[in-house]
């Protein structure tokens, strides 16, 4: 008989979390914080859906997406989990660049750049300043028309060296171009540029076990192995979710998987507007990703000074859409010292991650698709070769993911790696009033995606849920 992995698992709850997503864990620990009855189901094995990590043979652990995020960070991490998981936030400090434009290292935060644009780029002090408090003033009431490309122009124009520094580390960190709104920029700049680039220290193993344990400790019902195939809707409100055979009644669902797949596979798009259904179709997704994970040989390692976080590229110059081709030009390596988990015994790490298109990946024959794989190592391999003389006797262990690898894992459509472009929030906060009790939580709209986004929205999401149970419980 196959394992019944939601034995004792009641036939009711207030709040089925479908997806633990650092957004949809977040979302399920505020909720049960507040006393609700919240079960988490989560299709894989494992909790953290893109926040995740895999072991290799000698023991070294590889990190998926742990290669920086915002101070806000501790913050959140603070109010929503735990001062434990707060207090494992460390800066990185070596921010590099080398490009055919400039090499440069730095901090990353407003201190540093004013510093670096000024004298390094030569821009006026005064330019720098109004730049930064523009892009910090921003918020998601602006308009939305300007463009992120509209607002260089007026600031820096004919200066895309000054571009490339501002904006290639954020097409990294959420996928967004030159032609998204300003003020998806505006919004993760600045709150990189606040204090600099964090990470977690130990590792995402760490932070999820944590997770785990405060969401228990709170009172979730948390299950791995369980893959939600329907939301059942009745009198345009949620009842029940479907999974492993069981309906599972509920007030309301909050998915942490991805916003087409939510409406238009587990609920169907009988349940909605015809409008909402049009908007719901222009969502576009976001862009996936390849990464290569590379093992030293033990003992092996490279100077400090090669970096925490290199933004690499032979491209002479900084086009968005280039960093996403498949002849790749721009890698991100993120260099993970021993001292990422320092009680474990580790080894030097590095992973190269380069946005992609799934459309790149996908019809391939097996063949076809395992060759491309090896290409990407290969070529990789070139790349880190300025940075890591002699990489290919150095490296003990390499392996390749690609947009279809991340797909498998999380059910992204495309494997999709931060979501939705800018529209798909609208969608997603629009949801209850098509559905009530439907919420969705998780990487969207490009400002609610990363981890800090994600993380952000769960509290957001959760409070809605919370006062929609509270206020239909209260006497008329
Ligand atoms: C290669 C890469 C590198 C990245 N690097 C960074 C970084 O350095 N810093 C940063 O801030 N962000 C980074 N990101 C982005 C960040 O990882 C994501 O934005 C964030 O982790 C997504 O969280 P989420 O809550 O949206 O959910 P996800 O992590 O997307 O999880 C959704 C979950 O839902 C589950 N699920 C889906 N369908 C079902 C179903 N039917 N039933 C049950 N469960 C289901 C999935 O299995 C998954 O666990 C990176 C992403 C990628 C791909």
């Amino acid at each position: 008989m196959p394992k019944d992995f939601l034995k004792g698992a009641s036939d009711e709850y207030d709040v089925v979390v479908i997806g633990s997503g650092l957004g949809g864990m977040t979302a399920a620990n505020i909720l049960a914080r507040d006393g609700m009855k919240v079960l988490l189901l989560e299709q894989h094995y494992k909790l953290g859906g893109l926040a995740t990590w895999f072991k290799r043979p000698g023991g070294h652990i590889f990190d998926i997406s742990l290669h920086g995020f915002p101070y806000g960070m501790v913050k959140s991490c603070r109010r929503y989990w735990s001062k434990e998981i707060a207090d494992s936030i460390v800066q990185l400090k070596g921010v590099r660049f080398d490009n055919p434009m400039f090499s440069l290292t730095t901090t990353f935060d407003r201190k540093d750049f004013t510093n670096l644009l000024t004298s390094d780029f030569g821009i006026e002090e005064e330019t720098v300043s109004r730049f930064f408090d523009t892009a910090r003033g921003m918020n998601f009431y602006d308009d939305q028309d300007r463009t992120t490309r509209d607002l260089f122009e007026e600031f820096f124009p004919g200066r895309e060296d000054v571009v490339r520094l501002l904006m290639e580390p954020i097409v990294y960190a959420n996928g967004s171009t030159l032609e998204d709104p300003a003020l998806t920029y505006g919004i993760v700049f600045s709150n990189f540029m606040s204090k600099g680039v964090f990470v977690f220290q130990g590792g995402t193993d760490k932070l999820v076990k944590s997770m785990e344990k405060e969401l228990k400790a709170n009172g979730a019902d948390v299950r791995i192995n369980c893959d939600v195939e329907k939301i059942n809707v009745k009198n345009d409100a949620v009842e029940s979710v479907v999974v492993n055979g069981r309906t599972i009644r509920c007030k309301a669902v909050v998915s942490n998987a991805n916003l087409r797949s939510t409406i238009f596979n587990m609920v169907g798009e009988d349940h909605f507007d015809n409008s909402f259904v049009d908007d719901a179709k222009e969502v576009r997704l976001n862009n996936s990703s390849t990464q290569v994970y590379m093992a030293m040989n033990p003992d092996d390692t490279v100077p400090r000074e090669t970096g925490d976080l290199l933004f690499s590229s032979t491209a002479e110059r900084f086009e968005t859409d280039l960093l996403l081709s498949r002849d790749i030009t721009s890698r991100t390596f993120s260099f993970y010292y021993p001292d990422t988990r320092p009680d474990k015994k580790e080894r030097t790490l590095i992973v190269s991650s380069t946005n992609a298109n799934f459309s790149d990946w996908n019809d391939m024959s097996k063949e076809e698709y395992e060759a491309s794989k090896q290409d990407l190592i290969e070529t990789t391999f070139d790349a880190l070769e300025k940075y890591v003389p002699n990489c290919r006797e150095r490296i003990a262990h390499v392996e390749a993911a690609t947009p279809i690898t991340f797909e498998h894992y999380t059910k992204h459509i495309s494997g999709a790696s931060f979501g939705t472009k800018f529209e798909g929030l609208a969608v997603s906060r629009k949801l209850p009033e098509q559905v009530t009790g439907l919420y969705h939580a998780g990487s969207c709209g490009i400002i609610m995606s990363g981890w800090l986004g994600t993380i952000n929205y769960g509290v957001i999401v959760a409070n809605d849920v919370i006062n929609q149970i509270t206020s239909a419980s209260m006497p008329a």
